[in-house]
């Protein structure tokens, strides 16, 4: 993104660290390890959101987990990774995690599909299905999260032909609340397949998923820095002829971050040191000392910004299409029909360029395929551009509400599910067409609201 030592002699030239921020912290409360009834804190990725759950369990197998849900404080909350930034995992009641229902059930490799514990994280995921000769579909910018986590909250990569976790769902086993076990697919149990598919922990318990994956095969990796008008004048192109096209806007510079995947028969690159929490920290300085002249703001950058031609790896594709991301931020996403896509992105920046110079994280875009398995997903029913914006987890976030969603939503966005976001039952009928239904068959299989938290409430409407 932008060379560092370049990048420190450079500010260090410009006569920077004069002046100092124009940012808005954000002040983060120190919360206490243990509440007064002795419940410790739990708190997700971000550290926005925390709890002091009065259980903390994580069953051995499915006769325990059988035990735990039938007699458990509630709210009964299933936590992946954390990685979720609102807060559906939050509960003073049970906090439950399924890490010991991980690894591979089974596999067929003439349809290349695999059965595989809901409590999987992806990382793991991806070395299981490499020894049987298997790769995922498509892979989150990070691999962190479980399976389960993952596919609950509809999360995704980017492709044009290609649909996010969920789209690639064959059936899944879920416990219910009154202890019965089911497969859900698109031939048995068919409603609750595709109410529950991408279903917020608020159906019952997945405890596995069968997976539709492809071929173990290479993939091309190619980074390249380019003007962002040249960067949106060849988006559709771009999505359109790579198996996997994104890019990052880095604000205030008028420089984006072209990320190509595609399949190849060439022998293995290695990828390089990952240089993400430097690059971050890049630009940070950067904002700290010149965001007072946007202009300076962005000659540095564009002066230090990396040439040196195209970042370029080859392995598979579940080693190279998620990143590190060591530092830690807030997020909001938005999934907006595609044709919106750069109009939309287009506002944001103006809006973020205009009033916010303490902005400095990378701004995302990403194509998806529709999908018509998930009556929640985000993509039902149509291909999708997702804009998503971010801010440093000790800075302050309320632009995303206050700035950012109203662009988003006004183009007819649809809210990632584990991600930030301020709408209500009310926007959900609006912009699902199964609500009710979904949220009938939610009643049904959870009618104590043995599941619901207060972020679920807001979401169900209950
Ligand atoms: C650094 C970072 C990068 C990210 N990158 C991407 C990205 O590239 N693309 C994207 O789409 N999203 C991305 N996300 C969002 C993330 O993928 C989702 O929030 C995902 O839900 C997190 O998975 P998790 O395992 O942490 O789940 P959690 O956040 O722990 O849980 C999410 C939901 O799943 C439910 N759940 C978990 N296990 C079960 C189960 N066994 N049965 C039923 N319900 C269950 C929980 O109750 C909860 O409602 C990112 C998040 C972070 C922090």
């Amino acid at each position: 993104m932008v060379n560092r030592r370049q990048f420190l002699s450079l500010t260090a030239a410009t006569g920077a660290g004069i002046l100092l921020p124009a940012c808005q912290k954000q002040s983060t409360p120190v919360l206490p390890v243990k509440d007064a009834n002795g419940h410790y804190l739990w708190q997700n990725w971000s550290g926005s959101e925390h709890a002091y759950p009065t259980q903390r369990v994580a069953p051995n197998n499915i006769d325990e987990l059988k035990q735990v849900i039938a007699s458990a404080p509630t709210p009964i909350r299933c936590v992946g990774a954390g990685h979720s930034f609102n807060g559906q995992c939050t509960t003073e009641g049970t906090l439950l995690a399924l890490d010991n229902f991980s690894g591979l059930v089974n596999h067929n490799n003439l349809q290349y599909l695999a059965t595989v514990k809901a409590g999987t994280r992806l990382q793991q995921l991806g070395k299981f299905l490499e020894d049987i000769g298997q790769d995922m579909v498509n892979i989150p910018d990070v691999n962190k999260q479980t399976l389960a986590g993952a596919i609950s909250t509809g999360t995704h990569g980017s492709g044009h032909s290609l649909p996010a976790l969920h789209g690639r769902v064959q059936s899944f086993r879920l416990l219910t609340l009154q202890g019965q076990e089911m497969n859900c697919s698109i031939s048995e149990n068919t409603e609750i397949y595709h109410a529950a598919l991408v279903g917020l922990g608020a159906f019952g318990i997945v405890t596995e998923y069968t997976l539709e994956n492809w071929p173990l095969a290479h993939t091309e990796r190619q980074v390249t820095m380019l003007p962002l008008e040249q960067m949106l004048a060849e988006w559709p192109a771009q999505y359109t002829k790579n198996r996997n096209a994104e890019f990052f806007y880095i604000p205030f510079t008028g420089l984006a971050m072209r990320v190509l995947h595609n399949q190849t028969d060439k022998a293995v690159t290695a990828r390089g040191e990952d240089k993400d929490m430097e690059s971050l920290m890049d630009l940070k300085k950067l904002r700290d000392y010149v965001s007072w002249s946007p202009s300076l703001r962005r000659r540095v950058a564009n002066m230090v910004a990396d040439n040196h031609g195209t970042e370029y790896a080859v392995d598979y594709g579940w080693k190279l299409l998620a990143s590190e991301r060591s530092v830690r931020f807030h997020e909001m996403e938005y999934h907006l029909p595609l044709d919106a896509q750069l109009a939309a992105l287009k506002e944001v920046i103006t809006v973020i360029e205009t009033q916010r110079p303490d902005v400095f994280f990378p701004i995302e875009a990403r194509v998806i395929q529709g999908d018509d398995r998930a009556w929640l997903s985000p993509f039902y029913q149509r291909d999708t551009g997702s804009i998503a914006v971010h801010a440093y987890y000790e800075d302050d976030y309320k632009f995303l509400y206050e700035l950012v969603e109203p662009i988003l939503k006004k183009h007819g966005g649809r809210p990632h599910w584990g991600k930030l976001h301020s709408l209500t039952e009310k926007d959900f009928v609006q912009l699902y067409p199964q609500w009710q239904q979904v949220k009938a068959i939610r009643q049904q299989l959870d009618p104590q609201g043995k599941l619901v938290n207060p972020y679920l409430k807001r979401v169900w409407g209950v």
